[in-house]
This record gives C-alpha cells, structure tokens and sequence, in this order.
C-alpha cells in the first residue's frame, strides 16, 4: 500500500525500492476495511469493479456484533447514520424521550440491508435516504498486494526479492544508512519505511523504539485462522461473535468465508481454541488452522530519524473493527502531507507522530469500550475485561454518555458519533438523560415521526437489491 501510494502521488519527486521476501511472506489474513479504504483506492486510481473481481470482495456496511453484551444479543455497528437529527438534536435523543431507544438498530439502512444481505451504492441525493451510509470491502488480502505490487512497479517502484539480514546505522546521527540482503547486495536510502510486520526490524530493532504494551486493556495476544467453504447468501457484513475467551470473525468473500478465533492465551490454548473455531465453522474447511500470535499496543514513535514504520512494524490492535489497513492508510496519508523535501525535520517527524499515536489511542478506547461493557459473567475472561481498569480518557467518555447521551467529539480519528452510539447502546449503556432540545414536539407528534421515519426506512431498502446480483450487475463477480 506505501509503496503503491507514494508512487502514484510523489510520481517524479522520488525514487522507490520495495525490497520484499517471498520466503517470509505476508500475515495475509487482514480481509475486512473500514469505508476510508475506498477513498485509498480511487487515489490510486483503481476501478472499483476489476478491485472486486481481482480479490474476490465483497461489500461491507458494517460489523455484527453477538453475544458481546449478553449472551443472544446481536447487534450490527453500521457505516452509516442513525434516524434523522433535528435542528442538530441526535436522534437517539428523540427516540430516548420516546421509551424507544432501544429500537435504535431499527433506524439504519445499512443494518436493515446487512440482515436482509441487501446492497448498493449510496445515492448521491443528500435527500434520499440511500445517501445515510457508506461502504467498505471485504476483500482477500492474499491478492490485494499483489495487485498493489504490480500497480507499484508500473508506477516506477523497483522491487527487490530478498531477505534483510543487516541494517547499518551512521555513528553520529543514528539514521539509518543502508540494508544488507541475504545475497550481499547492499540498498542505500535517504529515508527508510519500515513495512516489515510484527518484526519491526528497523523501527524496533535497529532504532529501539519502545513498545508501548496495551495487552492489561485488550488481553488478546492469539488468533487462529481458517477458511471454509462459502453457503447461503452473499452477506454485505462482518460478524464478530464472542466466545468463552475472546471473539471469532466470520468474513463472507465470493470465493469463500474467512474465519478466525481471537483469543487470550491467559484464558484458553490453541487447541482448546482451534477445536472451538472448527466447531463453529459454516462449511468445510479449506485450509490447515493458523496460529498468529501478538501483542496489543504501538511504538512509543512511528517516525524516528529517517525510519518511518507503518503497518504492524508501528503497533498492532486486533481486528475486531476493521483497523488495520484503516492505520496504514491513515499513516500513509500523513506521511504524504509532511513527506520530506530534501531535509528532515522535527516539527514533520513531530506532527506525523501526533497524527498517528492519536488515531491508534482513539482505536485503542473503542476496541476496549466493546469487552468492558459487557454483563457476561459466564468466564474468567469476561470477568476480567468487565471489571479490569480501563484507560482515562475511555472512562470519561462512557461516564458522558450514561449521564447524558452526548458521544465526545473528535475531528481526527476512526469513529464518529455514530459509531459510538451503536457500541454503547448495543450493550447496554443507556443514556440516563436525553438533550432537553428533544422536548419540541409534543407525544404524539414525535410517536408518528418515528414511526413513519422506521416504515420509510424499511421501504427504502425493500428497493435494493440482492449483495450477489449487485455484484454480477456491476462486473464485480470473479
Ligand atoms: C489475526 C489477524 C487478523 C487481522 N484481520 C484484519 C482485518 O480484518 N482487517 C484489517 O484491516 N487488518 C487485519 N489484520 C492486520 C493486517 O493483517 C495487517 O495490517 C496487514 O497484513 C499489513 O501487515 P504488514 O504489511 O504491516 O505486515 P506483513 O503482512 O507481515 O508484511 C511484512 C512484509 O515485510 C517483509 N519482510 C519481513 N521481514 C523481512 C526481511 N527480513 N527481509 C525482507 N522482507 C521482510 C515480508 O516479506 C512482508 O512482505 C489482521 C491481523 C491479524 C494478526
């Protein structure tokens, strides 16, 4: 993705070696995006539909949350908006006023089009109830980065097959200088990207930036992954459905579903976990199970002399939203705006860091909100993240919305209001009190606004079509 991207949008001002090992390969299960993924590929100036047929996609409107609250509970945190705000009221406020707020998920397109396996593009019409969403992909990351590689190389990247063995520093500055491959060639640099995974060879090993250690808030560290075998219809959602010591990922691709178990391994082994992720498979597996081991948290810097890591070299949060890719690209956008013109300075380095702990910290409190607020008490794991301590600035965040409704406002960062309303109020926290502004219309006005508004809704995505024929309509279809 770096490279493809610097490629295209510094065309001229730099030159690029891709230096990648085969043997080593990639982690390669990162399958599920978040909506800003579409805006990184039209950059690139990617057709949607060769995307689609290429990494076998699907479309994403959102992530199905089961049994995180309690057990039998789902509910889906949609990329989209909730009901309609009045004169800049929230709607869950009105429907708070209204007893109702628990008819909440009800009031989304993109929740009621997931559960039907409904799909298309959003309407451009600021009117039109088809413009309240957005849409993301859930693609096979085994062939997105091949096609970034080859669209890298036709831009201009040179890429090198081989192992990194050295990395040589200079005694004074501590920048790094050049890489020494496994067949001796040595690569010189000016400025170096570190892209090399969990192994953070040049951020964290040669530069020793501190890991800042998250695992206490998301004591996750394992995942095991397998494929089966795709039935039924073409589902346009991910589904996160926790379990005795973790949480299990279900992603519907054309070809076939990915599957993965997301587990502590103070709580379960990889066994115990394997025999329950293969229990829960839909169809017949496809593969071996994988084992991935991790840990949550980021590099105290992602920029450092004339390292930059992005990617799992910067820090790792477990995928249960979708954020992965969402951080390289974030990274990567940054990195663009106060990409280097000739020296390096510390107010770029400073700024890039700022831009890029913020969005990992924001990530971080909303992944924790979804494993503290739970009333699970049927495992040690779930006793712990309910009554663990919890980061500060997430505490302040749940304490505003449970005494009145307000979700913090940000301007950088992964979620917005909506996102932490379906959270919140799909396990449970409900606002104690609603914005007195709710209080215009009298009962009976607001009883048929809501009502009518849920049958528009309704109606609406009765219109859309199916995920599949969609897909075949648009030539997505491998
Ligand atoms: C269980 C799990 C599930 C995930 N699910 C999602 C998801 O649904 N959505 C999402 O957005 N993200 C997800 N991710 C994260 C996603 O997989 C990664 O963000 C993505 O793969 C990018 O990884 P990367 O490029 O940083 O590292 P890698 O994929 O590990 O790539 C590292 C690269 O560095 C090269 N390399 C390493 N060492 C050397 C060396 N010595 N010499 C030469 N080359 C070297 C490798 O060959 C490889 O090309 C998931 C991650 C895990 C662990």
């Amino acid at each position: 993705m770096t490279a493809a991207a610097i490629s295209r949008l510094l065309a001229g001002k730099v030159s690029i070696t891709l230096v990648e090992s085969e043997q080593i390969g990639i982690v390669g299960v990162g399958e599920a995006t978040l909506p800003h993924i579409r805006a990184f590929n039209q950059k690139l100036g990617i057709d949607e539909a060769e995307f689609m047929r290429t990494t076998q996609a699907t479309f994403k409107l959102g992530i199905e949350f089961r049994n995180w609250g309690q057990i039998g509970e789902s509910y889906i945190h949609p990329f989209g908006t909730f009901g309609d705000d009045v004169e800049g009221v929230g709607f869950h406020h009105y429907l708070n006023r209204a007893g109702r707020i628990h008819e909440l998920q009800q009031f989304s397109v993109p929740v009621i089009a997931s559960r039907q396996a409904r799909f298309q593009r959003p309407a451009d019409d600021p009117q039109s109830l088809l413009s309240t969403f957005g849409y993301a992909y859930q693609f096979d990351a085994t062939r997105y980065a091949p096609y970034l590689r080859s669209r890298a190389e036709k831009s201009g990247v040179t890429r090198i097959e081989g192992r990194i063995l050295e990395v040589s520093r200079d005694t004074e500055s501590g920048h790094v200088t050049s890489l020494r491959l496994e067949n001796d060639d040595v690569i010189h640099g000016d400025l170096f990207i570190d892209c090399s995974g969990f192994r953070s060879l040049l951020l964290g090993d040669a530069m020793a930036e501190p890991f800042e250690d998250w695992s206490a808030w998301l004591p996750c560290d394992r995942a095991v992954a397998m494929p089966c075998e795709h039935h039924g219809p073409l589902l346009p959602y991910t589904s996160a459905t926790a379990m005795l010591s973790g949480w299990r990922w279900r992603i519907p691709l054309q070809h076939r579903t990915g599957n993965g178990y997301v587990y502590s391994s103070k709580f379960t082994d990889d066994e115990r976990a394997t025999q329950d992720l293969i229990a829960a498979l839909e169809g017949k597996a496809l593969a071996e199970p994988r084992i991935l081991r991790f840990k949550a948290g980021r590099r105290r810097r992602s920029w450092v002399g004339n390292v930059v890591g992005i990617g799992l070299a910067g820090g790792f949060l477990e995928p249960l939203e979708s954020t992965s890719i969402y951080l390289i690209q974030q990274a990567i956008t940054a990195l663009l705006e106060l990409f280097p013109d000739g020296s390096l300075s510390e107010v770029e380095r400073c700024e890039f860091n700022r831009i890029v702990n913020l969005e990992y910290d924001r990530v971080r409190d909303f992944l924790i909100l979804h494993y503290h607020a739970t009333q699970r008490n049927d495992s040690e794991f779930w006793n712990y993240v309910r009554t663990m301590p919890i980061p500060a600035s997430l505490e302040e965040k749940i304490t505003l919305f449970k005494q009145r409704g307000r979700v913090m406002q940000y301007r950088e960062g992964a979620f917005l209001e909506p996102s932490w309303i379906a959270v919140y109020l799909g396990q449970g926290i409900v606002p104690q009190f609603y914005d007195q502004r709710a209080d215009g219309p009298d009962a009976a006005t607001l009883t048929n606004a809501i009502d009518g508004l849920r049958n528009e809704l309704q109606a609406t995505v009765n219109t859309m079509p199916d995920q599949r024929d969609y897909l075949t309509m648009i030539g997505g279809v491998a």
